[in-house]
């Protein structure tokens, strides 16, 4: 039987559509609306279609969007003293400033420098060490948009064989600490790791958060497992098309064949992201006006 579907999308809009419903209630109890700066630096293409993209989202959950433009060459002093009004300003609940950064700016001084309270990215040291002794702080989206898919779809997680592949600060990392959290028994694996297919073989749950297109194949997976791909990758043009196809990380179309459930690239881990930043945005919006958030 082929696996189901882990429809990211869907899950994604109806997260929204309650963000924006709470996010309204806000306006009403704090009488502004809640509010999120995204600063961008320089013109990446893929950073401007990301940053328009948060925009749209914002705004469609009445929340008020801030958007803040430095140019390329822009100094670190003028972003750090950017970050500080920000900080400042009790109209902004949350703060992001969109990655990656031109190579002249510090990236870590830089989040180093968005209030914890603030940074609904959950990129600071602050949330990370909040996360790892259990304390409640904000968690980066893209994980936690996983294990809202996750406990959707498995329910009670407790003594589940967890394998995560890959260990960024921003994915692997986080991803394990919520899986373990959640009391799953979690193994780690990344590019050091031996036998990768027989470490993916034991989980019940895989995460796939590498950036190599369809490198965990069918066969290592055990049988029923469900996978969460976070991988995006671009796929070179086929002759006459002017862009390769998007895969992630997992054989998509084989493991559908083993897994219970997994998640498509596009259209699985990819939307979730934004709806996730947008729920962090509303829970420090609710914190910073010493106000419960609505169920
Ligand atoms: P990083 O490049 O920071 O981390 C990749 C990880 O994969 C590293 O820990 C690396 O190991 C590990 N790795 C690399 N090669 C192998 C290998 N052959 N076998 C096992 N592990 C390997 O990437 P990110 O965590 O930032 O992102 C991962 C993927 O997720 C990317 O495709 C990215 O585009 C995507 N992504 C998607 C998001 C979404 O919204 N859906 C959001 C964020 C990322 P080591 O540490 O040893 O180098």
């Amino acid at each position: 039987m082929a696996a189901q579907v882990i429809d990211g999308k869907a899950f994604a809009a109806k997260l929204r559509e309650r963000v924006g419903r709470q996010a309204a209630q806000f306006e009403q109890a704090a009488g502004r609306k809640a509010g999120l700066a995204v600063v961008l630096v320089g013109e990446d293409p893929a950073s401007q279609v990301y940053v328009r993209s948060k925009h749209k989202a914002t705004v469609a959950a009445n929340m008020e969007s801030f958007e803040h433009r430095l140019p390329a060459d822009a100094g670190e002093a003028e972003l750090l003293a950017l970050v500080e009004r920000l900080n400042a300003d009790p109209a902004v609940d949350g703060i992001l400033v969109q990655l990656p950064l031109p190579g002249h700016l510090d990236e870590q001084a830089v989040i180093a420098a968005i209030s914890p309270d603030k940074d609904v990215d959950g990129f600071h040291v602050t949330n990370a060490g909040r996360l790892a002794v259990g304390q409640s702080g904000f968690v980066p989206c893209t994980p936690l948009g996983c294990m809202m898919l996750l406990t959707d779809r498995l329910g009670d997680l407790s003594g589940l064989e967890a394998v995560v592949i890959g260990r960024s600060n921003i994915v692997g990392k986080p991803m394990a600490q919520l899986l373990l959290d959640a009391n799953a028994t979690v193994t780690i694996a990344h590019s050091r790791t031996k036998d990768l297919p027989v470490v993916v073989r034991r989980a019940d749950i895989v995460v796939a958060a590498v950036g190599r297109a369809e490198m965990v194949k069918a066969e290592w997976l055990k049988p029923q497992a469900t996978v969460i791909d976070v991988g995006i990758n671009r796929l070179p043009a086929e002759p006459g098309t002017d862009k390769g196809r998007l895969v992630g990380d997992v054989d998509y179309a084989g493991a559908q064949g083993v897994a219970a459930a997994i998640t498509p690239v596009p259209g699985g881990v990819g939307p979730m992201t934004i709806a996730v930043l947008l729920r962090n945005t509303l829970v420090a919006a609710y914190r910073n006006e010493a106000l419960d958030l609505p169920e």
